[in-house]
């Protein structure tokens, strides 16, 4: 058994899943790394029963997961069936933003073939119907795919159990709400989950990180949402509200959230704090978007330089506290200040510098910022149904 697979087993088993349940995911994760691979070296690899290995596979080619390929041949020896990723089971990613949401068709290997731009009308009802809609013309043009499910990335953080409603101002549903009425809208599964938590996942499934290492995903945008991943799965918490850092305070005499506390994280490191500092230091006429105050940082501007410097202060600040907190080997952060992470990242180690006890964790860049909500989106339906299994 290799180091990485026994350690995935370890991770796997400290998360209190059956033998069963770890055994199916440790299989389906080696053909979803590897494929195609024989039975011999799935049994080779995890040190598995060759007879349990049989059992599994039966199970996931049964559920449709996994397809047998027997036409590859080995050039000498007998010819093993090798197993593959069965392409036709598809599945629809959504990503919604607060003025637009993005529609995709992907397969199990989070592969976009087909994506579209649904620009949200100014009420809800609409916007659902226009997704619906979209939905079900994409899967009448496929029908020799085998749809298992909708993921979708929400905006913001959503109490799923408390019903609070999604942040977006446009599309006040509450999370169960567009659940369930999705799901009777379409006749598909839909897991939702937030923009953090599915960055996160997204990093695990189809990124770098491969799972065997705690990972935290701090996404910078409005506000800041951290998704955790932690011993092989993520850290939900109590309602599902697990990492809400960008509400602890940094700062008491700061500017009020609006959670009703005084300098949160969020209130000084986000996007909207750099457009704050930029309006403090040179008042112009108009306040600018956070892509234009990236431009004017590149072309010189002294405002948006001491402006984009102050945030990365601060976001130094907040990442140090999450680096004591959670000690996670690795932290990606996601969202348009990425684009200045080669001027900005020595700013954020100074902060974590500071302090001796931190544990100073790899920081980096998401691996790909335009598809990773999307590809965490069909991550989601991976996990969850992985998670029911
Ligand atoms: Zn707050």
């Amino acid at each position: 058994m290799s180091a990485q697979t026994s350690s995935f087993i370890q991770n796997q088993t400290a998360s209190n899943r059956t033998p069963r349940k770890i055994n199916r995911d440790l299989i389906f994760d080696l053909v979803r790394r590897r494929h195609p691979i024989s039975r011999a070296d799935l049994a080779r690899l995890t040190g598995l029963q060759r007879s349990t290995i049989s059992l599994i596979v039966e199970g996931l080619i049964r559920e449709g997961w996994l397809v047998q390929d027997s036409v590859r041949k080995l050039r000498r020896g007998r010819n093993p069936t090798f197993l593959e990723l069965n392409r036709r089971q598809a599945i629809i990613a959504l990503d919604i933003h607060q003025s637009h949401t993005i529609v995709a068709l992907t397969d199990i290997e989070g592969q976009i073939s087909f994506q579209q731009v649904l620009f949200a009308p100014p009420n809800a009802s609409r916007t659902f119907s226009l997704i619906v809609s979209t939905i079900i013309k994409i899967r009448a043009e496929h029908k020799r795919l085998s749809f298992c499910g909708i993921g979708i990335c929400l905006p913001r953080r959503t109490d799923l159990y408390l019903r609070k409603q999604i942040v977006a101002q446009n599309f006040k549903w509450p999370g169960l709400s567009l659940k369930s009425k999705m799901e009777r809208a379409i006749g598909l599964v839909v897991t939702i989950d937030n923009v953090a938590n599915v960055c996160a996942l997204s990093e695990v499934w189809f990124g770098s990180s491969d799972g065997l290492n705690d990972l935290v995903v701090i996404n910078v945008c409005e506000g800041i949402d951290v998704g955790i991943f932690a011993n092989g799965r993520l850290v939900r918490g109590q309602r599902g509200m697990a990492g809400e850092f960008g509400h602890i305070q940094i700062k008491p005499d700061g500017p009020l959230c609006a959670c009703g506390n005084r300098g949160c994280w969020e209130m000084l490191a986000s996007n909207r704090a750099a457009i704050s500092f930029y309006m403090e230091l040179s008042s112009p006429a108009e306040t600018p978007s956070f892509e234009l105050l990236v431009k004017y940082n590149q072309g010189g501007d002294r405002a948006a330089v001491q402006a984009l410097i102050k945030m990365a202060e601060y976001l130094g600040h907040g990442i140090q506290m999450i680096s004591v907190a959670l000690a996670p080997k690795e932290i990606v952060v996601v969202g348009e200040v990425t684009a200045l992470w080669h001027t900005l990242s020595s700013i954020v180690d100074e902060q974590l510098k500071k302090n001796a006890f931190t544990k100073v964790p790899l920081i980096r860049p998401a691996y790909d910022g335009n598809t990773i909500r999307l590809r965490g989106a069909v991550a989601l339906v991976l996990e969850q149904d992985s998670r029911e299994y």
